[in-house]
């Protein structure tokens, strides 16, 4: 058993049992028995290990993995470097708490944070635990350094489950319902969601941009807003690539009334997009970046990182926490950093984005439930809806999904109106592989009726 676990697992898919197979059957009702049942479950085995894009369960059926723990994984599973640097930081110390004891891991994290976000000026960085950690404190610092309460997010948006980023994500079910009563001094604006507003790219940025600032002045007044939350696309609410015009509009609006523009890229950054932060495709410089997700293959790291006059207005002790930066969490960051600059998977992210965009633009040609292709370099996602109408096909999402799954290529959902697959592959995903997944896919939508 040991022996066999440490040979890399063949990037193959392979199904030897039904999905899921008996001892996951098993251990699903051993985990009814203990874990709370608010916990929802996309793939429906429980996982032996994984390697580059396969999943191995515990019943022997190797699955494609087209989510990557949700834009987690971008190195790959088992990435070497990651590996390495996590089993000789557990051998030297595990925790400090670096407000504490200071430790090197830390400032490096920062100093690539700093040097690789988007914005030709100083920078300076925290680090927390986890994205919706990462906003709330990028709340914070925009609150103290403008002294203004007011913080502007949109339709939606997804910024995580605490008090704050719960009062700032869009979505009600399954996020909010029941949890209130929620944070105060958050204004939501419309967004600008091409397929949704007009399909005309070029109007929708103009007229989101009008009515946006139009509200922001009437309801709020610029001079009181902290803050512009938004994410470069937005990844929970069907990955929205917002229409040229827009975040730069956005951008330079927050510029002229001494508003912080913050770019939630927990989803978007460190190469998913093809590029290394999603932000740079219009030479958006925001004045603070949330980081996340890709930033450390899975151990829980996040990071704020903004104008370094922002980032030191904050008295002294203001920010912190036991465990944000942790040592292990850095080291698997600095492991995961070196593979995506040293293996390019910047690069990589635009060749297996092509691959999905082509797939996924000849499956919208065959088949009428798919309304829209869209996305950018390895975050790509289809609209389903009713063909003949703009109407969300969710039970065609469903359907798709588990068709996928039964087949052994894990897909998972997205979406305001829960009609939207997202695909996020690692970025190292050998493109054969890639390929099969998608053949799946097509499959899977073939056989809707
Ligand atoms: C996932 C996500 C978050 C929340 O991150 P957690 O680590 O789950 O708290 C915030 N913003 C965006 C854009 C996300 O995708």
């Amino acid at each position: 058993m040991y022996s066999e676990a440490k040979s890399p697992l063949a990037q193959k898919r392979n199904i030897v049992t039904a999905i899921p197979g008996p001892k996951s059957q098993a251990l699903i009702e051993r985990r009814k028995d203990a874990v709370s049942a608010s916990l929802g479950m996309a793939l429906p085995v429980f996982i032996e290990r994984a390697d580059g894009a396969i999943i191995l369960d515990v019943d022997g059926n190797s699955i494609i993995d087209l989510a990557a723990g949700i834009a987690v994984v971008n190195v790959g599973h088992g990435n070497t470097k990651v590996i390495e640097n996590v089993k000789r930081q557990i051998d030297a110390f595990t925790h400090t708490c670096f407000m504490i004891v200071p430790y090197l891991g830390y400032v490096e994290v920062c100093e690539a944070l700093n040097r690789l976000t988007p914005g030709k000026f100083k920078k300076k960085s925290v680090l927390m635990n986890s994205g919706a950690e990462a906003l709330e404190n990028a709340v914070k610092i925009a609150r103290s350094y403008t002294k203004r309460q007011a913080v502007v997010v949109f339709e939606h948006g997804y910024h995580g489950r605490t008090n704050l980023t719960m009062a700032m994500t869009a979505k009600n079910m399954p996020y909010k319902d029941s949890f209130g009563p929620f944070a105060p001094e958050i204004y939501r604006m419309p967004m600008a969601y091409p397929f949704r507003w007009n399909g005309d790219q070029a109007k929708c940025a103009q007229e989101a941009l009008e009515m946006i600032t139009h509200k922001i002045e009437k309801e709020i007044g610029g001079k009181n807003v902290a803050a512009i939350v938004i994410e470069p696309i937005q990844g929970e609410g069907g990955f929205i690539v917002p229409p040229k015009g827009f975040l730069p509009g956005l951008a330079n609006y927050a510029k002229e009334n001494g508003i912080v523009f913050i770019a939630d890229e927990v989803q978007t950054g460190f190469g998913r997009t093809g590029q290394m932060f999603a932000s740079e495709d219009e030479n958006v410089e925001p004045d603070i970046i949330t980081t996340a997700k890709g930033i450390a293959a899975g151990l829980p790291l996040s990071g704020v990182t903004g104008r370094a006059e922002i980032m030191d207005s904050i008295h002294l002790s203001g920010l912190g926490g036991t465990y944000g930066g942790n040592p292990i969490a850095c080291a698997a960051a600095l492991g995961a950093i070196e593979t995506i600059e040293s293996e390019n998977l910047v690069e990589r992210a635009n060749k297996i984005g092509k691959i999905m965009s082509d797939a996924l633009n000849a499956m919208m040609k065959k088949y009428p439930i798919i309304g829209e292709v869209r996305g950018r370099g390895a975050m790509q996602a289809i609209e389903l809806i009713k063909p003949g109408s703009n109407e969300p096909n969710s039970e065609a999402q469903l359907a798709i999904i588990k068709f996928c799954i039964n087949q052994g290529v894990l897909i998972i959902s997205a979406g305001t109106y829960a009609n939207v697959i997202r695909l996020l592959p690692p970025l190292t995903i050998n493109e054969d592989l890639l390929r099969e997944g998608l053949s799946v896919l097509e499959a899977a939508i073939a056989s809707i009726k």
